[in-house]
């Protein structure tokens, strides 16, 4: 994120260059002296005496307990010492000696100086230790550290001159609209207070993940002249029951400080969950969902704080959260359609070096059903292929490529396909599209490869409808349900034999006819009834059964019927236009790509050469 943001306080350089110094002092009293220590000879007091008789001793120095001579022998001198006994004789005796000798002179220390070395020092080194120890094992725990219990630690960008703005978002108008308004009352509040309107006190994005939820509360940072507190809902939830609570308290406390100002809480769902009553449930989440229901309804919404919340799962919030007052507004971020998926092309071409003839309306109709993040790595794929190739900018080819590059993963080279395999997955992708385009008249197909891609896919169909459409009818969903069944019916007519191939195919058409008979209320004897419910719709939608046992055995009964019918007349229609099935497919398994404009031209050739099945067996 851009914009000012409040940093912990760092620690002076001088602290550091300390530690280097006490470590040098303890170096100087501890290791030096002992290294030495060792160099000096360790002699018996006997030899002490004998080297004075011999009058070889050069200097002496006599401490309380021992004593250091240095003795010359042979031009030699050598630094010894001794343990001092108590000998009345001693100076005497160095004195007819003739050695130079001296006693310890006594150290004078100031009072203060030995105060602070032996009690002053060592109590801050382990306060200093200490503190660092607990503040490393509070990192540990994944605590916020020892000195911030209770502390939110919600970002705050305040005037983020290099934040995101409105106009880097693309698509996702009405939601723009909505937080425009939102920003604009924070400017001007006497504007709306005039006429006597409140603005509401919360709004929460809701959508699918990669829509720009995220990126749309970044922009009204960006977009608003106020204080504009971000936190994830996860930053709430605490080892310790209680803590959570205190965060939220403390991030409307400072919000209250700083109004006019927004707060944004990300993911909220980890917080703000059903409450299901359950015994031995989260007491932490549900302490903190209290007390941000307390706090939403005990600020006064004139004062100016908007909350701004994002989750891609509304159904599983708590009602109470959504109530009047609270999050009461609901704005959907959706996945964009094919006009906002070319402004976000657009947008995010922008930051990339791009040939000028690129098309980007046509990448948009080939990329359909992608969200904003997806639209964006997608731009990027295409630099990086540009680099990669040795292009000063992206090309149309680059863009899409890297589609199906983040469709369908890179092209896997090393997997080579043995010819058989080859030809099956040629017939299978035909089948695909030969049994849409008979059932639709029109060009199904963008384009078909069955060039192995890395997420496991043999070969692959891009389909790319002329005009979006967001109701379907019946009979094109029956028509759907037979173009998925198309690739093993056309594996069935020519190889009489079946492969496992058609995995995903199978797993998508059960899901579309389940879908008609429990959901969409298209067979005949459930009327309109529904036998699912679905909850998360924008995380892939799981459902769930809600009839009783004879239903369900009914209902299985009725989507392998359905099934079963489309599969037949996915047949029907390969066995009629088997010419030009295999006509595609030796296409297909000679070039490896084909477009749809291609697939058209060889599908209205009135003529087709008469083609056997036994050349190509032989393969
Ligand atoms: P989410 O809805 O999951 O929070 P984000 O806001 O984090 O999604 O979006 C992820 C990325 O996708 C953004 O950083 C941006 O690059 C891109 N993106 C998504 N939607 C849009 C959009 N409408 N316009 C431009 N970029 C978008
Ligand atoms: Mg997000
Ligand atoms: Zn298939």
């Amino acid at each position: 994120m851009n914009g000012k943001e409040k940093k912990p306080v760092k620690k002076p350089l001088i602290f550091y260059y300390l530690i280097v110094l006490v470590v040098l002092m303890l170096l100087n009293w501890l290791i030096v002296p002992s290294v030495m220590e060792r160099s000096i000879q360790k002699t018996s007091y006997r030899e002490f005496l004998d080297s004075i008789e011999n009058k070889e001793i050069k200097e002496v120095e006599l401490e309380s307990d021992v004593i250091y001579y240095t003795v010359e022998k042979d031009g030699e001198v050598t630094v010894c010492k001794t343990g001092r006994i108590d000998d009345e004789n001693l100076v005497e005796r160095l004195d007819e000696s003739g050695a130079e000798f001296s006693g310890e002179i006594p150290k004078k220390q100031s009072p203060i100086l030995s105060f602070l070395v032996s009690w002053i020092f060592p109590i801050v080194l382990f306060v200093v230790l200490g503190q660092w120890l607990s503040k490393k094992m509070m990192k540990g725990m994944g605590g916020p550290g020892a000195m911030a219990f209770g502390k939110s630690n919600a970002k705050i960008y305040v005037n983020s001159s290099t934040g995101i703005k409105f106009s880097d978002v693309a698509g996702e108008d009405e939601a723009k609209e909505l937080l425009k308004e939102i920003v604009d009352y924070l400017h001007k509040p006497e504007l709306y207070r005039d006429i006597g309107a409140s603005l509401p006190k919360g709004a929460l994005l809701v959508g699918p993940p990669g829509t720009g939820k995220t990126l749309l509360a970044k922009a009204v940072a960006g977009e608003a002249n106020v204080p504009f507190f971000s936190i994830s809902g996860s930053e709430f939830v605490e080892m310790f029951v209680g803590m959570g609570a205190a965060k939220v308290r403390d991030l409307f406390k400072q919000a209250n400080e700083k109004a006019p100002c927004i707060v944004f809480i990300d993911e909220i769902d980890t917080i703000g969950k059903k409450r299901d009553g359950q015994i031995g449930g989260n007491d932490e989440r549900e302490q903190t969902l209290n007390q941000l229901l307390t706090e939403m309804d005990g600020f006064d919404g004139s004062k100016g704080v908007v909350i701004l919340a994002a989750t891609n799962r509304p159904d599983s919030l708590d009602p109470a959260l959504l109530r009047p007052g609270r999050f009461d507004r609901r704005i959907p971020v959706e996945l964009p359609d094919l006009q906002g998926r070319e402004e976000i092309l657009k947008v995010h071409a922008k930051k990339i070096k791009i040939g000028d003839n690129v098309n980007f309306h046509e990448i948009a109709k080939a990329a359909s059903g992608a969200s904003g993040a997806e639209l964006a790595n997608i731009v990027n794929e295409a630099a990086l292929r540009a680099v990669r190739d040795g292009r000063k900018f992206a090309t149309q080819m680059d863009l899409e490529e890297s589609i199906e590059v983040v469709i369908a993963g890179y092209q896997k080279k090393s997997r080579v396909l043995s010819n058989k395999e080859k030809l099956i997955v040629s017939y299978h992708e035909i089948g695909h599209a030969l049994v849409a385009a008979k059932q639709t008249e029109s060009a199904p197909v963008h384009k078909i490869t069955i060039i192995p891609r890395t997420s496991g896919a043999l070969g692959y169909t891009m389909q790319v409808e002329e005009k979006e459409h967001f109701l379907m009818t019946k009979e094109e969903l029956e028509n759907k349900i037979a173009t998925l069944t198309g690739g093993r019916a056309a594996e069935e007519v020519v190889f009489h034999s079946i492969t496992t191939g058609a995995s995903n195919d199978i797993e998508q058409a059960t899901k579309l006819a389940r879908g008609m008979i429990t959901r969409f209320g298209m067979s005949d004897d459930f009327d309109m009834v529904a036998m699912e419910n679905v909850s998360n719709q924008y995380l892939g939608g799981d459902s769930s059964l809600a009839c009783s046992f004879e239903t369900q055995t009914l209902i299985d009964k009725k989507v392998v019927d359905l099934v079963r019918t489309q599969h037949e007349k996915a047949k029907k229609i390969l066995q009629d236009n088997i010419g030009k099935l295999h006509e595609l497919a030796k296409y297909l398994y000679d070039h490896e790509t084909i477009t749809g404009e291609e697939f058209m031209t060889i599908l209205s050739e009135t003529k087709t050469e008469p083609f056997s099945l036994e050349k190509t067996e032989e393969l």
